[in-house]
């Protein structure tokens, strides 16, 4: 990649990465008991598109939101309706914008009023897999270094990973390559380069790794009903390391 060429895509990750993260904080606003799902994606869209820029997952593949909502034992792609948010419950959101050229995409789980600490502890747990991957991205790394982070600090923690859906490189394109899975050994595959930005997305479920689709052909849930959680910040790499371009704070999320 040449440099007026980097500096150009890292500038305009930032752009696009802004409006997602800013989508999440309105997100944290608007989570809380009562509230209607189909709510949280209109206020959304109204966000992204006020900012000049897109939502990446509306009419993706068909998909009819731009927020995947996806609570307790939902893994991700749930569409949001008219379903109520209830006290207790974990939801996961999950967003993607598009502006200048380019694709930012970021989810967080949290909590609608008082959870319990166990579903509390995956939270805490799977985003700390996303730090650990973030702390993974730097040039020479390979995407197994991610995997193996994530991987290795879920199952310590005595949790499973979810296989059938990985993260993934993003640019131009939501998805690109290469894939990055939430397993791995270290110091095998891809080796990032600067310019690259990949979207880096611990899903880990409390139970078993299994995952089945429902059937509106989206919603991805737990085969066994477990809790789900799900972390992902979009990450560019840079000459010295890396820069999440997706910067939601975890403010009010874990603390
Ligand atoms: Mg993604």
């Amino acid at each position: 990649m040449t440099a007026a060429g980097y500096r150009d895509k890292l500038a305009a990750m930032r752009r696009s990465g802004a409006v997602v993260a800013r989508a999440l904080e309105l997100c944290k606003e608007l989570v809380e008991p009562g509230r209607r799902t189909g709510e949280i994606d209109a206020r959304v869209e109204e966000l992204i598109r006020s900012a000049g820029a897109r939502p990446s997952f509306k009419g993706y593949n068909g998909f009819p939101a731009s927020v995947c909502i996806s609570i307790n034992e939902q893994v991700v792609h749930g569409i949001p309706g008219e379903r109520r948010l209830e006290e207790g419950e974990i939801v996961s959101l999950d967003v993607g914008a598009f502006l200048g050229g380019y694709h930012g995409d970021a989810a967080l789980t949290i909590g609608v009023g008082e959870i319990s600490d166990e579903a509390r502890r995956l939270m805490l747990v799977t985003y700390q897999c996303l730090e650990a991957a973030v702390a993974q991205s730097r040039p020479g790394n390979r995407i197994g270094d991610i995997g193996a982070a994530v991987q290795s600090w879920a199952e310590e923690a005595g949790y499973q990973v979810v296989r059938d859906f990985t993260g993934h490189g993003i640019g131009r394109k939501l998805h690109e390559r290469p894939q990055v899975p939430n397993f791995g050994r270290p110091g095998t595959g891809y080796r990032l380069r600067p310019g690259d930005a990949v979207a880096i997305e611990p899903m880990v479920n409390a139970g078993t790794l299994a995952v089945k689709v429902l059937p509106d052909n989206w919603t991805v849930v737990t085969y066994d009903g477990s809790l789900s959680a799900h972390y992902e910040r979009t990450v560019f790499i840079t000459d010295e390391g890396c820069e999440v371009t997706t910067p939601w704070s975890r403010r009010g999320v874990l603390d």
